[in-house]
């Protein structure tokens, strides 16, 4: 398997806003967790006027630290990079305090019937953006302006949003530097996310901020590594079906041996995802459900 150059150093504190780049601060909200690394990032951009990225869970004590850490500032824009319950659900109690309106692609695109409702990375269904914004967009408040860039993969609706004067992109959970993002179908897609990566990729960004974790201060040559990493799971799942493994539970021990059994349902998901990857190309059918979970054929 590729290696990816993960960084797991992060040196942040919990309850305080801190710079981190020049006109941009961050506060780490309290949930820890097998997909948030030590938490949500909460970015604010710009000073005096402000927009707040990702503003997370639905913590009272994370939105009200927010709140009494820019009490001398104003919160002028909520950007969202994705409906998931880490990253947008305090977007209601922070509009509320300061009747500043959301941003974001739009809603969660798949309401009914996404597995990963159930899961520690659950879907906001209740996000709606006051404001849907598309590829290419910008948002601009008081010396800032942001650019946005249409992500789908790891959600349909997956924004990064990019401020061209510092050089640096909010990736959200599309390019994360402590772990790869899960995909989790039918709202996450792993034929996009290629794409999205490939997109990334051709940019120039000096500098990814992720929502969780350190910044990827060498984005091409990271992302490269991430695409390499997909392909070669996707390889190695070509050869399991070409040797008769044919059903993902009998394909995520050996895709990955040493998952840790928190992760093992998003392993199957993501496994799931490069699946279907292969049916769009025509490689791979689906046939029926024996009951023990769907048989997948190689067919070239
Ligand atoms: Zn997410």
């Amino acid at each position: 398997m590729a290696d990816i150059p993960f960084l797991h150093t992060h040196d942040f504190q919990y309850g305080v806003i801190e710079p981190v780049s020049e006109g941009v601060r961050r506060l780490t909200a309290r949930n820890p967790g097998p997909f948030t690394f030590h938490g949500t990032g909460t970015y604010i951009v710009g000073e005096g006027e402000v927009a707040v990225i990702d503003p997370g869970p639905d913590d009272p004590g994370h939105v009200q630290a927010l709140l009494d850490g820019l009490a001398k500032e104003t919160i002028s824009h909520i950007i969202v990079t994705h409906c998931h319950q880490d990253h947008s659900p305090a977007a209601r109690p922070l509009q509320a305090a300061t009747g500043a309106k959301t941003y974001g692609f739009g809603p969660h695109g798949h309401p009914g019937g996404d597995q990963a409702v159930h899961m520690e990375e659950g879907i906001d269904l209740a996000f709606s953006p006051d404001i849907s914004v598309t590829d290419g967009d910008s948002i601009s408040g008081r010396n800032w302006e942001l650019c946005c860039v249409h992500t789908p993969g790891h959600t349909s609706n997956h924004m990064c949003f990019s401020w061209e004067q510092h050089d640096l992109l909010f990736s959200g959970d599309h390019v994360m530097g402590w772990s790869t993002t899960v995909i989790i179908p039918p709202d996450g897609n792993m034929t996009d996310y290629l794409t999205s990566l490939e997109k990334l990729r051709k940019r120039s960004d000096a500098c990814l901020w992720p929502t969780h974790g350190p910044p990827v201060t060498d984005p091409a040559l990271y992302i490269l590594a991430l695409i390499e990493h997909r392909l070669a799971r996707i390889k190695a799942i070509r050869e399991l079906l070409r040797t008769g493994t044919q059903r993902i539970n009998d394909m995520v021990p050996s895709l990955y041996p040493d998952i840790q059994p928190t992760l093992r349902t998003a392993a199957g998901l993501s496994t799931l995802a490069s699946l279907e990857h292969l049916q769009r190309l025509g490689e791979v059918t689906a046939l029926e459900d024996t009951g023990r979970g769907v048989l997948f054929s190689y067919t070239g």
